[in-house]
């Protein structure tokens, strides 16, 4: 499998505390790759320096075979989803779309052409009028997927899309977000605490704790196989 992201030897500590601790993990070019762990394992700070938005402490970072460990995030080709929809509160939909299209100066009839096609894959054309208090949370996670959708990036980060939603919704969006990368065939790390998203959505799942990787596996072998007591007992397997 071709590889599209290879982080390699990856450190990164806030002061004295070591958050990610020579980390190596590989990507494959259309992958969807689930980092599952609990709380303060390390996910987002993974998920924020692969992004270009926490400098590391050490190691390297590729992206499509380029070194961008220290590329300014707007260079790295990604688009990043957050738990938080992190919408601007004071632009329609549509703008929040198209805000970050503008700042790249792209040309008018791009931007439009790419917003439309946006919300037309994740059915919010109605909605681009509107501002995002007007919204439900499941139309707002929607459009801020939408504005990472726009980008036409090869990979796609997500942390913890979902995590806001009441349980319906989060099963449905769930399903959405599957079928868009099977549209797509972007490379997307998806991050979550949520064992049941990790084993429906991922292609792979990376089992961590403590800012280590313990475990990287599809997810039937993770269920089948854990590596260590600790895996078997986060993942539910049978013991
Ligand atoms: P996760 O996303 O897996 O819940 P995080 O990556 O957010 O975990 O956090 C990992 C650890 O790093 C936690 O102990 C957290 O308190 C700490 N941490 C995260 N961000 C910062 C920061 N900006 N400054 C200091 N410590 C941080
Ligand atoms: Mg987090």
């Amino acid at each position: 499998m071709e590889t599209s992201i290879a982080i390699n030897n990856l450190s990164l500590s806030f002061g004295n505390l070591e958050v990610l601790k020579d980390l190596n993990l590989d990507v494959g070019k259309g992958e969807f790759l689930v980092l599952l762990g609990s709380s303060g394992c390390g996910k987002s700070t993974l998920l924020n320096c692969i992004a270009g938005l926490l400098d590391v402490t050490g190691g390297q970072i590729f992206i499509g075979g380029r070194n961008v460990t220290w590329e300014e995030p707007s260079q790295r080709g990604i688009g990043m989803v957050f738990q938080s929809y992190a919408l601007y509160p004071q632009m329609t939909v549509g703008g929040n779309l198209s805000f970050g299209l503008k700042n790249a100066g792209l040309p008018k009839a791009e931007i439009e052409e790419r917003v439309n096609r946006a919300a037309k894959i994740l059915q919010i054309e109605p909605l681009l009028k509107r501002k995002p208090a007007a919204l439900s949370g499941g139309q707002r996670q929607r459009a801020a997927i939408g504005r990472a959708l726009v980008r036409d990036a090869d990979v796609f980060l997500f942390d913890e899309p979902l995590s806001n939603l009441d349980a319906k919704l989060r099963a449905d969006l769930r399903v959405e977000i599957k079928q868009l990368h099977q549209k797509l065939h972007n490379t997307m790390i998806y991050v979550t605490h949520d064992q049941i998203e990790a084993m429906t959505l991922a292609d792979r799942i990376a089992i961590m704790r403590g800012g280590r990787i313990l475990q990287l596996a599809s997810p039937n072998e993770i269920y089948n196989r854990p590596a260590s007591k600790y895996v078997a007992e986060f993942i539910g397997s049978p013991t």
